[in-house]
């Protein structure tokens, strides 16, 4: 059982067989993964140290930490979860008792990015698994560590039949996209994301699409320019500027902007020291290809801190660069890596210009004392999540959902929320026989007048 067709075959029986939906077996397998991913945790951080220079520290607060506790909340609420939910009966179906049957999706396939490997792979499979499905898992290609890594942890854990980990680049992701699964979770950029939409909607596979977007901090000079320095400077260099949800860019209130920018230098400063190539707490950008493309977006930028590139040693310093105008390139694309523009506004249509010129983005973090501005901003514009007076920080707590809207992406996950998104609510009525009033039955003329007061009444 090595090709990918053989693969999801068997894992179609398995999930036939009924097996997959009885508690204690999924419970068995997540504890057993746990107890694995415990003992290779060390393997974890040298995996993600080699693929790009992670630190221990923060592998352990952005991935093997979120992961284990997902693992700990699965194994708590998996039995609570999948139970029916027995709901209220309508006045149309008295008598009767209604319930949401909570049904597995069956087969799912899992695609993972690279820049959190270990997290962005494992958290989706926990859920998936816990909510009683199979999983193929395709690990990053670009992660070659972490990925061999987490293929060897399933191998120890799963026969193939219930999870298997296939690593590949491109070429096996579309072998994988072309099988008919009963779900597929995404998590990538927008153009492959609208690749897996497109063969997902082939067979009227439901998805769920984590991509990414041009993310905004909005300041205004209400605020402790030193404290959201520091709070914007740590979002955006964690993992090296490599977060989707790492601020974009800055828009701040023209008038405090410089004393913001001179803020900021001191942070980075503070943070990684004068030469932040020798620091141990500053990550590398992912491969050459990436530092190009991060260098060819700083080739029409006014560079006021950082700029310095090592190709070799894929290496780009923290860098900020001044009010870049719209059409340059910076301000095209996510960025993805430890660069940050910072525009400036002087009243609100300037805002509104610059967050409507692009796609509705992933997050959007405001930072400010004044109530009406905060509840302004985060009413007006749309985006997936976000923070108030801090950056990231959503993403840590599970018991928000976490997602995109429009570009930046569709459904969400973590926590219950991801054992949602793995399951399908399937409504089903028991109709007592003690009472069969022949209301709707035809013929239906002498009922009607009455049948309209009932539902005038009712709704
Ligand atoms: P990517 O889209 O290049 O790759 C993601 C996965 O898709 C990989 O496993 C890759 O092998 C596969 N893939 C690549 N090209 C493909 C193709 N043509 N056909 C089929 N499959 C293909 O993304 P990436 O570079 O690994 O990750 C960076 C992107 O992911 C950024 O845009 C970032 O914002 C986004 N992201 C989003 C989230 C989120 O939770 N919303 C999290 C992390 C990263």
């Amino acid at each position: 059982m090595n090709t990918i067709p053989e693969i999801l075959s068997a894992q179609k029986v398995l999930f036939k067989s009924q097996k997959t939906k009885s508690i204690s077996y999924r419970l068995t397998f997540l504890k057993a993964l746990k107890k694995e991913i415990q003992s290779k945790e060390q393997d974890i951080y040298n995996a993600l140290k080699k693929d790009f220079n992670k630190p221990e520290f923060e592998s352990f607060v952005s991935e093997y930490g979120l992961v284990i506790s997902e693992l700990n909340l699965a194994i708590k609420n998996a039995n609570k979860w999948s139970r029916r939910e027995r709901v209220k009966s309508s006045l149309l179906t008295f008598p009767s008792k209604d319930y949401i049957y909570k049904e597995p999706y069956g087969n799912i396939l899992v695609i993972a990015p690279w820049n959190y490997p270990f997290l962005l792979a494992v958290n989706p499979l926990i859920m998936a698994l816990a909510s009683g499905n199979t999983v193929v898992l395709k690990p990053s290609e670009l992660t070659i560590n972490t990925s061999k890594l987490i293929s060897e942890i399933i191998q120890n854990v799963f026969p193939k039949n219930v999870v298997a980990s296939v690593e590949g680049g491109i070429e096996t992701s579309t072998e994988l996209l072309a099988q008919k699964w009963d779900f597929i979770f995404f998590t990538g950029s927008v153009s492959v994301g609208k690749i897996v939409a497109k063969a997902a909607a082939k067979h009227l596979t439901p998805v769920t699409l984590e991509l990414g977007g041009k993310s905004p901090c909005i300041i205004d000079d209400s605020t402790n320019l030193k404290l959201v320095a520091k709070r914007i400077s740590w979002g955006k260099f964690f993992n090296g500027g490599q977060t989707c949800i790492a601020p974009d860019y800055v828009i701040i209130y023209s008038k405090v902007k410089d004393e913001f920018i001179k803020h900021l230098k001191n942070e980075i400063v503070n943070r990684y020291g004068v030469n932040p190539k020798e620091s141990q707490d500053f990550p590398r950008i992912i491969n050459q290809k990436n530092v190009l493309r991060l260098k060819s977006m700083l080739h029409d930028c006014n560079i006021i801190f950082g700029g310095e590139i090592d190709e070799n040693k894929c290496y780009i310093s923290p860098t900020l660069i001044d009010n870049p105008s719209l059409d340059s390139n910076i301000m095209q694309d996510e960025i993805f890596g430890p660069i940050l523009p910072i525009l400036s506004y002087k009243n609100e249509n300037d805002i509104e210009s610059i967050i409507w010129n692009y796609d509705k983005p992933l997050s959007l973090y405001v930072f400010s004392n004044r109530k009406t501005f905060i509840k302004h901003i985060i009413t007006k514009y749309s985006f997936g999540g976000g923070v108030i007076n801090d950056s990231l920080i959503h993403f840590g707590n599970n018991k928000l959902p976490f997602g995109g809207v429009g570009a930046s992406g569709m459904g969400n996950y973590h926590g219950k929320y991801g054992f949602d998104t793995f399951t399908h609510n399937k409504s089903i009525i028991k109709r007592g026989n003690w009472l069969d009033p022949s209301l709707r039955y035809a013929p239906y003329k002498q009922q009607f007048n009455f049948i309209k007061k009932l539902f005038n009444f009712f709704s």
